[in-house]
C-alpha cells in the first residue's frame, strides 16, 4: 500500500489527487502539499464531499530540498508525485534521493531563466537514484506520458520495427475566452513560442534534430470524433527520449492544434515583449513580463466549468511486422464536460492527472520497478494501457494503410 505525498495544487493535482483517493485500495494515505495551503484544503474538501475520503494537507516550498525531506519523514511517505512546476523537478528529485523514496513527475526540468526543455539534468541523477536504491519515473502525464506508453506498446506488442511516429495533440475545447491557456500559462507559452524541432535520420543513418521557425510547419488533420484542425509542428519533450528508445526509428515529430484567435494573441503578446522571461524594470519594480501576464490571464483551474468540446491525443506509428509494412493510429478522446462532472477540472488537467495517478499506481504495486531514472517507455506498456481503460482514459487503435494520412487539403 502506498503512502503518497503529492506536491502542487493546480488543475493537474486536483485530478491526480482525486484519482488516488478513488483508488484507496492502492493509496492508503494521501498528503497534498503546496506553496499555498488553502488550495490543498479546497481539493481536500472536494474529495471529502464527493468521495468521503480524508486526505492530509500541508504547506511546502518545493524549491527547498531539506524542507521536503522533513515533510517526507513527517508524513512517512513512500512515494512522491511532483505536479508542481517543472522548475521544481531537480529539488524534488534530490529530496527523494535523500529520503530514499521513488520520485515521479509529468514534465521535464526547465530552468526559469533559460526555457530549455531537456532531460539532461534529470537523467544525470541516475547514479544518485541507483545509490539510494530507488527510482525516478519521468513524464507520467499524457504528452509526455501516455504518448510514450502508446509508442512502447506498439514496439512491444504490435511491431517488429518502428520507422515513423507522428504524435498528434488536439484540444478542440472552447472556454469562451478570446485567450487563455489550458495549463500553467507561463509553462504553456514558453513551450509554444519556442522554435520547432523534429528528429530524423539522415541518409547515413545518423539521427539529427531539424529546427523550424515557431509554427512554420502546419497541416490540417482529421481527428477521429473531433474533426479537422490546423496542427502545428512543435518541439515536445517526449521526442528526446523516444528517439533514443524506439528501435529502427527514422523520424519522429509532434503536432499540436491551435485556433487562429490563440495564435493571433500569442503573436501580439510576443511582438510587444509580454512573453519575455528576463527581468525588466517597471516604475522602479523588477518584473518578468511572462509572469505578469500569468497574473492577468484566467487561472487554468477556473476553465473547467466553461469548457466544452473534446480532446484527441494519439500517435500514428508506421513500421514492419512479420516482413509486412503496417501503420496504426492509437488515440484517446476525452470530453471536457464529462471530466468536469467527475473531477471539477477540464480535460487537459484530466488527461495529465489520470496518468500521473496510474504511474504512481505502477510503482506502488511494484509492477514498474527498478533503480535509477526511467522514462515511461522503459517499462512494460500493457499494465499501464489496461489501467487507462479502467481509470477514465480509454484508447482506440485504428489499422491504417501504410502511408495513409488523415491530412486534409
Ligand atoms: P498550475 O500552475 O495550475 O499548478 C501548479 C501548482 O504548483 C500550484 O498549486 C503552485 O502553487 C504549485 N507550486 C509552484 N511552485 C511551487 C513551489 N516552489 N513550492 C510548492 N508548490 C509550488 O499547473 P498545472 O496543474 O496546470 O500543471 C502542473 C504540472 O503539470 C506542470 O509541471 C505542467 O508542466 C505539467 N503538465 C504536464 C502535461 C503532460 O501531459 N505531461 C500537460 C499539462 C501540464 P501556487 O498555487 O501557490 O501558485
Amino acid at each position: 500500500m502506498a503512502n503518497i505525498l503529492i506536491i502542487g495544487a493546480g488543475g493537474v493535482s486536483q485530478v491526480a489527487t482525486i484519482k488516488c483517493a478513488m483508488n484507496s485500495n492502492v493509496f492508503s494515505k494521501i498528503t497534498l502539499a503546496s506553496r499555498t495551503k488553502s488550495k490543498c484544503d479546497n481539493i481536500a474538501k472536494f474529495i471529502k464531499d464527493r468521495l468521503g475520503v480524508t486526505i492530509e494537507t500541508a504547506q511546502i516550498d518545493a524549491d527547498d530540498t531539506n524542507a521536503v525531506v522533513e515533510l517526507i519523514k513527517k508524513t512517512g511517505a513512500n512515494l512522491l508525485l511532483n505536479v508542481a512546476l517543472p522548475y521544481q523537478d531537480l529539488t524534488l528529485m534530490d529530496a527523494c534521493v535523500k529520503a530514499g523514496i521513488p520520485y515521479m513527475d509529468t514534465a521535464n526540468y526547465e530552468h526559469p531563466d533559460t526555457a530549455k526543455f531537456e532531460y539532461k539534468l534529470q537523467w544525470a541523477k541516475d547514479e544518485d537514484f541507483k545509490k539510494a536504491n530507488t527510482m525516478a519515473l519521468l513524464g507520467s502525464g499524457f504528452d509526455p506520458g501516455v504518448t510514450n506508453v502508446f509508442c512502447a506498446y506498439a514496439q512491444q506488442y504490435l511491431f517488429d520495427e518502428i520507422n515513423y511516429i507522428d504524435i498528434l495533440d488536439c484540444n478542440a475545447g472552447d472556454h469562451g475566452y478570446a485567450f487563455a491557456t489550458n495549463f500553467n500559462p507561463e509553462i504553456n507559452l514558453r513551450e509554444v513560442s519556442a522554435k520547432g524541432r523534429y528528429w530524423q535520420k539522415d541518409k547515413n543513418g545518423v539521427g539529427k534534430w531539424i529546427e523550424t521557425e515557431p509554427m512554420e510547419i502546419m497541416f490540417k488533420w482529421d481527428y477521429p470524433k473531433v474533426g479537422v484542425k490546423d496542427s502545428y509542428l512543435l518541439y515536445h519533450e517526449e521526442l528526446e527520449s523516444l528517439s533514443k528508445n524506439i528501435k529502427g526509428l527514422k523520424q519522429i515529430r509532434f503536432f499540436m492544434t491551435f485556433g487562429q484567435s490563440y495564435l493571433t494573441h500569442m503573436k501580439c503578446l510576443e511582438n510587444v515583449g509580454m512573453l519575455r522571461i528576463d527581468e525588466v524594470e517597471h516604475n522602479g519594480v523588477k518584473i518578468v513580463p511572462i509572469q505578469f501576464l500569468k497574473t492577468l490571464l484566467p487561472d487554468p483551474a477556473s476553465l473547467g466549468p466553461r469548457t466544452k468540446g473534446k480532446t484527441n491525443i494519439g500517435c500514428v506509428i508506421r513500421g514492419f511486422k512479420d516482413g509486412k509494412e503496417k501503420q496504426v493510429y492509437i488515440y484517446n478522446v476525452c470530453d471536457h464536460e464529462e471530466c468536469y462532472k467527475e473531477t471539477g477540472a477540464q480535460a487537459v488537467s484530466y488527461t495529465t492527472g489520470v496518468p500521473a495517478m496510474i504511474g504512481s499506481m505502477m510503482i506502488a504495486r511494484g509492477i514498474w520497478s527498478g533503480k535509477g531514472v526511467f522514462n515511461m517507455e522503459n517499462f512494460d506498456a500493457k499494465p499501464f494501457m489496461d489501467e487507462l481503460n479502467k481509470q477514465g482514459l480509454p484508447w482506440e487503435i485504428i489499422e491504417m494503410k501504410p502511408g495513409e494520412r488523415y491530412e486534409v487539403e
